[in-house]
């Protein structure tokens, strides 16, 4: 069976993100969605288990998408899987150089594993999760850049957390 695993930190999932794995799903018979424990980003606006919880929703019409966290390199993770390929977007600017740094690191601890790149689509190839959650502190219309199923969420959070702050 082909699969392909798409990594990232998802905090959160945004309409980029979904439309990469949605597109993966054509292509691979089946797709995890691994979110990441990345100790060295800043604090996380959800904890993991609310990004599971969330993606899970985001995807439950994809028959052959599931989701799964690991907290560990992506390379060993990999390995579980025999043959999956990792399958992950790239957008304009600076993803290039990074990609392509891990993706050969990935190689290094791992060398059966491949990885390949999907162009991201021309709406959403400035969009990420840091921008989402900067728009959602000001409150803003978050429609046109996260899956409808999280904004409320997404919105309450950063509300939220600024009443904590
Ligand atoms: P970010 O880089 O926003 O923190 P992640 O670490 O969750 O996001 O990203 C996981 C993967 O999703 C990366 O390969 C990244 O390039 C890709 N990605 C993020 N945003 C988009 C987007 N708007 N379009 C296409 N791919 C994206």
């Amino acid at each position: 069976m082909s699969i392909a695993i798409c990594p990232g930190s998802f905090d959160p999932m945004t309409l980029g993100h979904l439309n990469i794995v949605r597109r993966t799903s054509r292509i691979f018979e089946r797709v995890v969605v691994l979110v990441m424990v990345n100790a060295n980003k800043r604090s996380p606006m959800f904890t993991i288990d609310e990004r599971v919880d969330m993606i899970k929703r985001i995807v439950s019409p994809f028959p052959n998408v599931s989701v799964e966290t690991y907290d560990g390199l992506l390379a060993e993770y990999a390995k579980r899987y025999g043959e999956a390929v990792i399958v992950k977007g790239l957008r304009a600017g600076t993803d290039f150089e990074n990609e392509f740094q891990m993706a050969q690191i990935n190689k290094t601890i791992n060398p059966g594993l491949e990885t390949m790149f999907l162009t991201s689509s021309e709406k959403y190839t400035f969009l990420s999760s840091s921008v989402v959650r900067e728009l959602a502190g000001y409150g803003a219309d978050l429609s046109d850049f996260v899956p409808r199923e999280i904004i409320d969420e997404v919105l309450a959070k950063a509300q939220g957390g600024k009443k904590n702050g």
